[in-house]
């Protein structure tokens, strides 16, 4: 065995961290050094950078001091196997084709070099590529030394074959599991968290659930995160200062070019400097992170990047493998979508809170300026009465004191309605009784009938014979029909004809109320049931009104769980139909 990194990198630390996995290694190389008759026998594992790790060795001290933990370029080994001598599972390359620099691989023999034919040289080579059932390279086992001091031929080499056969097959057995035991972690670990975040409502809940599950998942150190727009923070057992300003923009910078190359980035000393970031990018990072290695995983939604997370690994602690990197990736996006609406929520319920603070204020002011009114208004109307029965008023005077009397008549019935308006919802419709509807219809048709007659319009109810129950409060439901069947009486020329319908169809209770009196025009439908509006059409703004009716009965008709609708056509009539769930 002679592997070591051509470049003298630093080692660091293996993600081999399955102690049990290394101990079942060793006793396969200590037996089959054993039973072949080999001083060194070695195993590698190939890692997803390129490079052999050397997991388990058999030899002289030295020997293991040296290469146990070292890293070889694969590629460089497989170059060499091209000018080996193929003996099946074993491959052997003989000193003198040796095209590796001698001088920078780890550890040879300092047996002496001029052998006679047929002898093992130091330099001499034996290795067994171990390959999983893809087909894939996963490791190198190596033999040195022959204990008989021979290259091995004939019976010797094939039983030396059928050794290496079987301990390669026990290898890549353990190799494989390594793997599978590390994509099994992984997606529970993924799994996990995306069921943490994407139960949770607030930024704040997301990144405290996931902390603890992130850190245990990846056996990270501390888990760091920065959200843009925010304050950069750690998550989990990371050091509580706050990373300086040209660090969050560097980071920043990163993690929006690391979401639009759908990619993360490994910080390690050992390692390039992730793109676009330079050597002293990297050192800087590293330098503030106080850890061994990082990996910025960036998060987004779509097609933006929100902030990245930081996974950090200790001194010693195991190399990021490409298994974990594109777990990490995928985490990264489920969490920013898990982020994104987690934040749209919060912005949501701010803006509704918001607007119902407004509302609160804006019902609050309208009740107290109408209760203020409504007193004062009521004595002055009290006070005009008086004053038109007063015989010694001129001609003048009277016709001043009644048009001062239609205005402050028209000024209470804003104020009282304001004041419904602003009762309406008021009370606990859970706790309301049945109402039955045809006796309410009954009863505003009979109403309305009399005053309507003056005028030549008919007013008739196409009512069921029987009750008609729906669950809610009765004078709100009063309040409905009597304002849908004075508006129609209102806006309806003499000699004109009202018809209100009343039918439960399908569990529903629906009311219909129609008139062939001035109609709506399309313009004027799309706003009659908000506050105050009231058409511009001549013909409808010379009949008194506060623009106030429908707003009400909207908002009575939604808190009873129905729906209103018009239908109109201008000059012909209108129809406005109420659905309400039947009791
Ligand atoms: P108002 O006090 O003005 O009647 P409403 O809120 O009850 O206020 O109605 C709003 C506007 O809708 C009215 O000003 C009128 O232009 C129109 N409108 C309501 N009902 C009818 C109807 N049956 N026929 C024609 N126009 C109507």
């Amino acid at each position: 065995m002679s592997e070591q990194p051509t470049d003298e990198r630093p080692v660091r630390g293996s993600r081999w961290s399955d102690v049990q996995a290394r101990d079942s290694l060793q006793s396969i190389v200590e037996t089959l050094a054993e039973v072949a008759g080999f001083d060194v026998v070695g195993v590698s594992a190939v890692r997803d950078d390129g490079y052999l790790h050397v997991l388990c060795l058999v030899g002289p001290a030295d020997a293991r001091e040296r290469l146990i933990d070292s890293l070889a370029p694969v590629a460089d080994l497989l170059g060499q196997l091209e000018l080996a001598e193929d003996w099946g599972t074993l491959k052997f390359i003989p000193h003198d084709s040796l095209i590796i620099d001698v001088d920078k691989w780890g550890w040879f023999s300092d047996r002496p070099r001029d052998v006679p034919e047929g002898a093992w040289h130091p330099e001499d080579m034996l290795v067994a590529p171990i390959h999983d059932d893809r087909g894939q390279l996963v490791g190198i086992l190596g033999m040195e030394l022959p204990k008989d001091g021979l290259v091995p031929v004939d019976g010797t080499r094939e039983l030396l074959e059928m050794y290496a056969r079987q301990a390669c097959r026990a290898i890549a057995a353990i190799l494989e599991s390594e793997r599978l035991a590390e994509q099994i972690r992984l997606a529970g670990a993924a799994a996990d968290i995306v069921r943490r975040a994407t139960g949770s409502m607030s930024v704040d809940d997301v990144l405290t659930q996931c902390g603890g599950a992130l850190v245990d998942g990846f056996r990270a150190q501390a888990v760091w995160t920065h959200l843009f727009g925010a304050e950069p923070r750690p998550v989990r057992d990371a050091d509580p200062h706050s990373p300086p300003p040209t660090l969050i923009d560097l980071l920043a910078r990163y993690a929006a070019a690391a979401w639009d190359r759908q990619t993360v980035g490994v910080f390690a000393p050992d390692r390039l400097p992730p793109e676009p970031l330079g050597a002293a990018d990297l050192a800087e990072v590293l330098e503030f992170m106080d850890c061994e290695s990082l990996l910025v995983v960036p998060l987004g939604a779509g097609t933006e990047c929100l902030g990245w997370l930081g996974l950090t690994r200790e001194q010693g602690g195991a190399e990021w493998s490409a298994g974990e990197a594109d777990v990490a990736f995928d985490i990264g996006r489920d969490l920013g979508r898990a982020l994104a609406t987690a934040g749209n929520f919060e912005r949501e319920h701010r803006l509704v809170q918001e607007l119902q603070e407004l509302a609160d204020y804006k019902s609050h002011l309208v009740a107290t300026v109408s209760h203020e009114l409504r007193t004062p208004l009521t004595s002055i109307v009290g006070f005009l009465e008086l004053l038109e029965g007063d015989s010694g008023l001129s001609d003048r005077s009277r016709n001043a004191v009644a048009a001062i009397h239609r205005g402050s008549v028209r000024l209470s019935r804003v104020v009282e309605e304001l004041l419904v308006l602003h009762r309406t919802g008021e009370g606990d419709l859970d706790a309301a009784g049945t109402v039955d509807l045809r006796a309410t219809v009954a009863g505003i048709v009979e109403l309305n009938a009399e005053p309507a007659e003056r005028r030549q319009i008919t007013v008739t109810g196409h009512l069921p014979a029987g009750q008609v129950p729906v669950r809610g409060i009765e004078h709100e439901l009063e309040h409905v029909v009597a304002n849908l069947v004075g508006n129609a009486v209102k806006y309806t020329p003499d000699g004109g004809h009202v018809v209100v319908t009343l039918e439960q169809v399908a569990g529903e209770v629906v009311l219909t109320c129609t008139d062939d009196g001035i109609g709506i025009s399309a313009a004027d439908q799309a706003h009659v049931f908000e506050e105050f509006y009231r058409s511009a059409d001549p013909d409808a703004a010379h009949r008194s009104g506060t623009g106030l009716g429908l707003a009400i009965v909207r908002r009575l008709v939604d808190r009873h769980g129905g729906s209103i609708e018009l239908e109109s056509e201008l000059g012909s009539g209108s129809t406005f139909r109420v659905r309400l769930p039947g009791a």
